[in-house]
């Protein structure tokens, strides 16, 4: 195995350079698209495409299996305008989007798979779906549209599993964890309507400034009051906007923020408590306050059973110490959630941190780099999954 990889590492780290100078945004991923084609139809896959991009191939498509394996890659990029010495050599050619979440690394350790399992399709019982996804990074995910287009139902999908690289491990180890594994990222928008005046008669107007700064100061009080203390949730208030100039009252204030739990029911009992607190307090003050909740990805909770299966494999790969039992969940969102509200499956951390690639940034940082050396962790656990 190892000489196998060390033969397929260069094509897969070209890959990545070739994706990561080549960003495109969620939903837009068309030269991404070909490129992914282009290298599996190469290698005989059979291509299905339920989006407008991303790709969806299967390995053994005539094979009745009773266990249907799905791996899934994102492959889109964010805008950001990238920077990083480490990277010079293959910097994004697409000004204000760069590959700065390590999908186009998702990407190209996928193709390497592919190549593989195609190597060893003569050993493969089962069917194999490689998912190369679209738009993780933005609602409503390409998961989600994955899910719904209902291709993996016709396929026959039994168990799913994906990875992220992750900036906090060392390259050489996988990181994972039973259960929940990442938080649900739900959205609000909090609207505190008052009554525009001069800012030199206060008693003929209703302050919706005012009334906001209350209201933020008060919802840091909801989780603490209103969840369960052995739970995890977490309210951010990330942006706040009223008024143009000095001496005006604005008629409103608007407010966006984020609940991180791991559970709808409780996010759901979190926007409610903070919309009930806004309109207490805004009545108040004779103004008022509206809620507008927007539901993100659901939390990523790993199957107890894929992941034993997954720790196996890394085991008897690279021996006990490549393997980090995780403690805590995470509370940023992903949307392999999707896939996992249907499918058991597990979704895991891929060590790509290390200092001589400078990959010490995290996700979303202009700077944010992984070792490339991670895809050769990465790709035997897929090989070995698919051979089980
Ligand atoms: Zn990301
Ligand atoms: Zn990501």
């Amino acid at each position: 195995m190892s000489n196998e990889i060390d033969l397929l590492f260069p094509k897969m780290v070209a890959h990545r350079r070739h994706l990561h100078q080549h960003p495109e945004l969620s939903y837009k991923e068309f030269e991404t698209t070909a490129y992914i084609i282009k290298v599996l139809s190469t290698l005989g896959y059979e291509i299905h495409r339920p989006l407008e991009t991303g790709v969806v191939a299967v390995l053994n498509p005539e094979v009745k299996s009773s266990k249907v394996l799905a791996f899934r890659a994102d492959i889109d990029a964010l805008p950001i305008s990238e920077e990083g010495d480490a990277k010079q050599a293959f910097l994004s050619k697409n000004p204000g989007v760069a590959h700065c979440c390590g999908h186009d690394m998702h990407t190209a350790n996928m193709l390497g798979v592919a190549e593989l399992l195609k190597a060893h399709q003569a050993e493969i019982k089962h069917k194999i779906v490689l998912i190369f996804q679209p738009a993780e990074e933005k609602l409503p995910g390409g998961g989600r549209l994955i899910m719904e287009s209902g291709i993996l139902q016709k396929l026959g999908v039994t168990e799913v599993y994906g990875l992220h690289t992750s900036p906090k491990h060392s390259v050489g180890t996988i990181a994972l964890k039973s259960g929940p594994l990442m938080a649900r990222p739900d959205e609000f928008i909090l609207t505190i309507k008052g009554r525009g005046g001069h800012a030199a008669a206060p008693h003929d107007a209703v302050d919706p400034i005012v009334i906001a700064a209350q209201v933020v100061t008060t919802i840091q009080s909801v989780v603490s009051r209103t969840v369960d203390p052995t739970e995890s949730a977490v309210v951010t208030i990330g942006s706040i906007h009223g008024g143009t100039v000095h001496n005006v009252i604005p008629e409103k204030v608007e407010m966006k923020g984020t609940v991180r739990t791991f559970r709808k029911e409780l996010a759901e009992k979190i926007s409610h408590t903070i919309e009930q607190t806004a309109k207490g307090i805004a009545h108040a003050f004779g103004g008022d306050a509206e809620l507008q909740f927007d539901p993100g990805y659901p939390a990523v909770i790993n199957t107890p059973e894929t992941t034993d299966i997954i720790r196996g494999i890394v085991k008897e790969l690279y021996g006990e110490q490549a393997l980090i039992e995780m403690e805590k969940p995470i509370m940023a969102g992903e949307d392999f959630a999707f896939y996992q509200e249907e499918f058991p499956g597990t979704f895991f951390f891929l060590g790509t941190s290390s200092e001589e690639t400078q990959s010490v940034f995290p996700w979303h940082h202009p700077k944010y780099n992984a070792d490339e050396n991670g895809m050769k962790i990465a790709a035997p656990i897929f090989l070995r999954l698919a051979l089980s």
